[in-house]
């Protein structure tokens, strides 16, 4: 289901002035469903609290010409664990999907998912976190209870089964939703897919409706990485080791300009 709880998003922003704290400040405060903000400028750190995607808070700072990364997102309950997925795969379909446990049964999945034909895209957790042969390795959904494949709200589900997620003309899905079978720490290590179709939520009558939702081929993957909460990656806006943040930033979110040893996880 669609998630309408806030959560803090921690972003480096790069400001040099007063003026930039302003322009950045009143982007945000005059959005809706942002409720508050913090900004330190020596920092060069955006803190936001709101009810909004990670990615429309991000193009909210960016409004202003400031280019901004986000370093962390959590909420007031105590952290259970952050995690994030980059998908990329032999298409042009290319995304950012994070999870953060809210409490013990209740998951956040926050993503922006581009490069997509309109329409209704079946999304799914699948057991292995191996991309040898691309997405065609990641084995099944994960199903660790032994169940038929169904709807995200349905008791028969596997725990993988996140339902779809709606790309608009421009070929861009972007959501924010809560999972009550999902655990953070269950999936790190697995990986995320986003499929060609439609997921029939195994109510299609097809033969694969049981397995899989029918929902076509797997268009592109990520492994799921643990990730920082807030206040947890020390990484200034500075070329300490010889790669700024900026610099990553304008790296392909996966792909061939994503060298293996440079996990992308490490560096969000
Ligand atoms: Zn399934």
């Amino acid at each position: 289901m669609d998630s309408d709880r806030s959560t803090k998003l921690e972003f480096a922003v790069q400001m040099t002035c007063d003026s930039c704290v302003k322009a950045v400040r009143t982007a945000l405060e005059r959005a809706p469903g942002v409720q508050s903000v913090k900004i330190d400028l020596a920092r060069e750190e955006v803190l936001v609290e709101s009810a909004l995607t990670s990615q429309e808070v991000q193009a909210l700072i960016e409004s202003t010409g400031r280019q901004a990364v986000l370093k962390g997102m959590g909420t007031d309950e105590k952290d259970l664990g952050v995690a994030v997925a980059m998908l990329g795969g032999t298409g042009p379909v290319q995304g950012v999907v994070r999870f953060l446990q809210v409490t013990e049964d209740r998951c956040l999945v926050d993503g922006t998912i581009d490069g997509l034909e309109p329409g209704p895209h079946g999304l799914h957790v699948h057991e292995l976190g191996d991309l040898t042969r691309d997405c065609l390795s990641c084995g099944e959904h994960f199903n660790p209870f032994g169940k038929q494949h169904g709807a995200p709200q349905d008791s028969e589900r596997h725990v993988g089964d996140l339902g779809n997620v709606l790309a608009g003309p421009n070929g861009r899905a972007s959501f924010r939703l809560e999972d009550t079978q999902l655990k953070v720490w269950d999936i790190i290590g697995r990986s995320l897919v986003v499929d060609s179709g439609e997921d029939d939520l195994g109510r299609g009558g097809h033969p694969l409706s049981g397995l899989t939702g029918n929902s076509g081929e797997r268009l592109a993957c990520g492994i799921i990485a643990r990730s920082a909460s807030l206040f947890q990656n020390p990484k200034q806006i500075c070329a300490c080791d010889g790669v700024t943040i900026w610099e990553e930033r304008d790296r392909p979110l996966a792909g061939k300009g994503r060298s293996t040893t440079n996990t992308p996880a490490a560096n969000l």
